[in-house]
C-alpha cells in the first residue's frame, strides 16, 4: 500500500461492475455530501471491475473533470474482493469508506460513519436495517449467515454483508482479500485487536442495472467463513488444531487395533473378514497424516512470518 504522501483525510473507495446508470448520480451525491458536510481533503476512488457496458467512459469523464476522481480499470471481471483490495492499494487517506456503487447504500451517512470513527473506533460497520432486497434469495440467506458468521468469529455485527464501512487506514493495511473475503474485514481485522462498531445505515432498492449475484453466494460465503475461522484461532499455531485431530483419530485406531490384537491373540479370532480391522488402519493412517499436515502447517507460517519480518502481535500503544 502506498503510504501516505500529502495531507489526505479520506479515500472513498467504491467497486463497480456494469453500474454505468447509476455512476453519474453516485458521484452526484458523494460530491454534494462532501463538499456539503465535510471540511476535509478527500479522494473518490472508482474500480472497474472489468465492466463492458460503457462504465468505463462515464468514469473517465467524471475523472477529466474532477481531479477527486481516481479510476482503476481491471482487464477482466475479479470480484468485489479484488476490487476493493485494488482501492486500498491505491488509496492514501487516513480514513477509508468503502460503498456500493449501485445507489443501494447512501453516501448520506459518511459523516456520521466518520464522527464514529473519531470517537476512537477502528471500523465502523454500516447495518442495512431496513434492507430493500428481495426477502427470499438475499435476505433470509443474509439473516442464516449473519448469525452463522457472529457465533463462529465472535465478532458481533448484525450486518457483514453491508459494504458501506468505514476504517482507519492501518486496520486493513495488513488484511488480505482472497475469495469473497471483503465481507469478513471486520472479522480479520479483529484478528489484529480492532475496535469496531456497528450503525444503523440507509438502503434502498436498486434501480438501474442487476444484481450481481445469486443464492450460490451464501454457499461461498459460509465456505469463506471456514478459512477465516481457521485464521482467527489456529494461523499462528496450525499443530494444535491438526495436532489434536490427529491424536483423536489415531489414538481411536490405536485402541480398536489393540481390541483387535487381544481377540486374535487370547481369543483366537479370525481377523480378516473383520470390517473394524481396515477402520482401525483408516484412523492410524489418517491420524499419521493430521501431524504431519500440522508440522507442515507450523513450517509454512514461519516461512510466512518469518520471510516477510511479519509479527504475530499488533501493537496499539507503546510508551517508551
Ligand atoms: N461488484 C463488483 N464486482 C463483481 C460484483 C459486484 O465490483 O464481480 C460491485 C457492484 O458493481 C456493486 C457492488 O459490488 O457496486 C455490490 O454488488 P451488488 O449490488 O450486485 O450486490 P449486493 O447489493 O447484493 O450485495
Ligand atoms: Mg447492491
Amino acid at each position: 500500500m502506498t503510504e501516505r504522501t500529502n495531507d489526505l483525510r479520506l479515500s472513498i473507495v467504491v467497486p463497480v461492475y456494469n453500474e454505468a446508470e447509476n455512476i453519474a448520480a453516485l458521484y452526484g451525491k458523494i460530491d454534494t455530501v462532501v463538499k456539503a458536510s465535510l471540511k476535509l481533503s478527500y479522494e473518490i476512488i472508482f474500480v472497474d471491475d472489468g465492466s463492458d457496458d460503457g462504465t468505463f467512459e462515464i468514469l473517465k469523464t467524471l475523472h477529466d473533470k474532477d481531479n477527486h476522481v481516481k479510476v482503476i480499470r481491471f482487464r477482466r471481471n475479479y470480484g468485489q474482493s479484488a476490487a476493493l483490495a485494488a482501492g486500498f492499494d491505491i488509496s492514501r487517506g487516513d480514513v477509508i469508506v468503502t460503498m456500493d456503487g449501485d445507489l443501494q447504500n447512501d453516501p448520506g451517512d459518511i459523516p456520521v460513519l466518520l464522527q464514529r470513527l473519531e470517537e476512537g473506533f477502528d471500523i465502523v460497520s454500516g447495518w442495512r436495517k431496513c434492507r430493500k432486497d428481495t426477502l427470499i434469495t438475499r435476505k433470509i440467506p443474509s439473516h442464516i449467515a449473519n448469525f452463522i458468521i457472529s457465533t463462529v468469529t465472535g465478532v458481533k455485527l448484525h450486518d457483514y454483508g453491508c459494504t458501506l464501512k468505514a476504517y482507519r487506514r492501518n486496520t486493513v493495511k495488513n488484511i488480505h482479500l482472497y475469495g469473497e473475503l471483503h465481507r469478513f474485514i471486520p472479522a480479520l481485522a479483529s484478528l489484529n485487536g480492532a475496535r469496531i462498531v456497528e450503525i444503523p445505515v440507509a438502503h434502498h432498492p436498486r434501480r438501474h442495472g442487476v444484481a450481481k449475484y445469486g443464492i450460490s453466494r451464501t454457499l461461498r460465503v459460509l465456505l469463506d467463513l471456514f478459512t477465516v475461522e481457521f485464521l482467527l484461532r489456529f494461523s499462528t499455531r496450525p499443530m494444535q488444531i491438526f495436532g489434536l485431530f490427529g491424536l483423536i483419530t489415531g489414538f481411536t485406531g490405536f485402541c480398536i487395533a489393540s481390541y483387535l490384537t487381544y481377540l486374535k491373540l487370547f481369543r483366537g479370532a479370525e481377523l480378516a473378514g473383520r470390517p473394524l480391522m481396515l477402520l482401525a488402519i483408516l484412523l492410524i493412517v489418517v491420524g499419521v497424516q493430521f501431524i504431519a499436515m500440522g508440522l507442515i502447517g507450523e513450517l509454512i507460517i514461519r516461512i510466512y512470518y518469518e520471510s516477510h519480518d511479519r509479527k504475530i502481535y499488533c501493537i496499539r500503544d507503546f510508551l517508551d
